[in-house]
């Protein structure tokens, strides 16, 4: 493992633009937004953000390689993913320095990161096999039938700034691989990975506009969303815009899947080994400060494991090494942004006036504990409540910060319950020694991805991502089959030959012969 560069404190302001027929492409509209790294505090750069003409410029190019693109043998595509797969191995920690510059995540995490990423286009590299179709002989005689899967045409992706290079991931390289063409508008939080990525499928061969990058906001995604030729959206971002790109997507005819935010329950029944259990409770509620979509934000103590956990809990919470994420040893970085911090902070003041027993408040740390320069940084430490009730803002709302609700029930039934009455349905994680009550947990529980002994189930690469209620709007998951499914249109065709074709009109519904 290599360790992370510092950047000098007196670096120079980078200007972070769009990728747009392989290559770098200026940002001409006048608007720009501040860049920081979230440890220090400081402004690294200033990301354009597109305007409409600069999308409608990012679409034409996709649209003007996408015959050649989906005309190029699936053997083909899937070479230059081998070669992208390994550019990618190679430079594997200069992405994740890249992260960790503008997320704020350690670098640890980051490295883990991609390799999740990685996951995705090495499943995309068997694209041949993916798209290989159905085919029956003798339908009828002298007529066969067979299917075939082929691409949309322009597709696009809008991604949250919580996995700038996994996520975009999760998307790009099974929409390329399946022969479409791609427009991706990262987050303007942490914009830089998009364009390494860029750079590294062009140096894979990629030809130019295949896979393009516009930076921006709101403006930048309307114009995606309204945009005739983009025939599908993938989204990953915060419920309430994912219910709005979903419904103004499918308004516009686009395919769309929308992946939402979440409010993820770990259940520790009473019979779990508990040292296990809070090893898994710190990691998955404080790693990457909270801000993953598959963290863990609600602890569901069942019985006498809540008074036999407690203790424990509080005692490492206090503990978290949180450093500035460049730091080999740190546990949890900083906030991506001081709004996030804000409204993280605003949180922990609400659970407190809600009645909820605050058991670690860190609202207390400070940066200069993080490390050197890193007192402007936005900065939070870990943070425990108990007994926090379902009526609470804290138990319904999603935080995306490093904030554990622990919550006490009675047993199997209520902890079910519980969880299946809450309107995000993304992962859920059980632990316990008794397989029955995994398999009843599993069959009953109303959440798209499950872990028993697990806290973290993010599905792997050829399994697909997708959670249920108001975590997922559409009804295809990212990446495995469903995403090949989500990015290819099944064709039917039936053939015959003037041999087998007989006489005479037919008015009667064909049947089989
Ligand atoms: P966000 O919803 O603020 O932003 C996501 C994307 O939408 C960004 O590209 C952003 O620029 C764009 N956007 C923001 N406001 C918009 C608007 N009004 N109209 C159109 N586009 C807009 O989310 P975020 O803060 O970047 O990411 C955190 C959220 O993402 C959390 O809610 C988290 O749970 C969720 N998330 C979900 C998953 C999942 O798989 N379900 C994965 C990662 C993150």
């Amino acid at each position: 493992m290599n360790a992370p560069e510092k950047s000098p404190a007196t670096a120079a302001i980078a200007s972070i633009e769009h990728w747009v027929g392989g290559k770098v492409v200026p940002g001409q509209s006048g608007r720009r937004a501040d860049v920081f790294n979230p440890a220090t505090g400081q402004v690294t750069g200033r990301v354009a953000l597109a305007s409409t003409a600069e999308v409608d410029a990012a679409v034409a190019n996709a649209k003007a390689a996408f015959p050649a693109w989906a005309d190029t043998p699936p053997i083909r595509r899937a070479r230059i993913m081998f070669k992208f797969l390994e550019l990618l191995n190679q430079n594997k920690d200069a992405l994740a320095h890249a992260i960790t510059a503008e997320h704020g995540k350690v670098f640890t995490d980051a490295q883990g990161e991609v390799s999740r990423g990685i996951d995705i286009v090495e499943f995309a590299c068997g694209i041949p096999q993916l798209l290989k179709g159905d085919f029956t002989d003798q339908v009828s005689t002298g007529m066969d039938n067979w299917t075939l899967r082929q691409p949309l045409g322009v597709v696009a992706g809008v991604t949250p700034f919580n996995f700038p290079v996994m996520v975009p991931m999760w998307m790009f390289p099974v929409a390329i691989a399946a022969g479409n063409t791609f427009v991706l508008k990262p987050s303007p939080l942490d914009p830089t990975p998009s364009l390494m990525m860029a750079d590294l499928l062009k140096k894979a061969g990629l030809p130019d506009g295949v896979f393009n990058v516009v930076q921006g906001d709101k403006d930048a995604v309307d114009a995606i969303l309204d945009h005739p030729d983009i025939c599908a959206v993938s989204f990953v971002g915060s419920t309430p815009i994912a219910q709005k790109i979903y419904e103004t997507g499918a308004r516009h005819g686009k395919r769309v899947q929308a992946l939402g935010g979440a409010k993820n329950h770990m259940v520790v029944m009473p019979d779990a080994d508990m040292d296990q259990s809070v090893d898994a409770l710190i990691g998955a509620a404080y790693g990457s400060a909270g801000e993953r979509c598959m963290a863990i934000s609600v602890a569901v103590l069942v019985g006498e494991a809540g008074d036999r956990i407690m203790e424990k809990l509080a005692e490492r919470t206090r503990a978290l090494k949180v450093k500035n994420g460049t730091e080999l040893d740190a546990e949890m970085g900083p906030i991506v942004s001081s709004v996030a911090l804000q409204r993280i902070s605003g949180y922990v003041a609400q659970g407190e006036a809600e009645g909820a027993k605050l058991v670690v408040d860190g609202r207390g740390f400070k940066g200069a504990q993080a490390g050197p320069g890193c007192d402007n940084g936005f900065w939070i430490g870990g943070t425990l409540f108990d007994n926090v009730t379902p009526d609470m803002k804290i138990y319904k709302e999603e935080i995306f910060g490093p904030v554990l609700s622990c919550v006490r029930v009675k047993d199997l039934k209520e902890a079910v319950d519980l969880i299946n009455a809450h309107e995000f349905g993304n992962g859920v994680s059980c632990f316990t020694r008794d397989g029955n009550v995994a398999r009843e947990f599993s069959r009953r529980i109303q959440v798209g991805m499950v872990g028993i002994n697990v806290p973290i189930p993010v599905p792997m690469a050829w399994h697909g991502f997708g959670g249920w209620k108001k975590s997922l709007f559409g009804d295809m998951h990212a990446y495995g089959e469903e995403g090949v499914r989500f990015y290819t249109k099944q064709k039917s065709i039936m053939q015959r030959w003037p041999e087998s074709i007989s006489k005479g009109a037919e008015f009667v519904m064909p049947t089989a012969k």
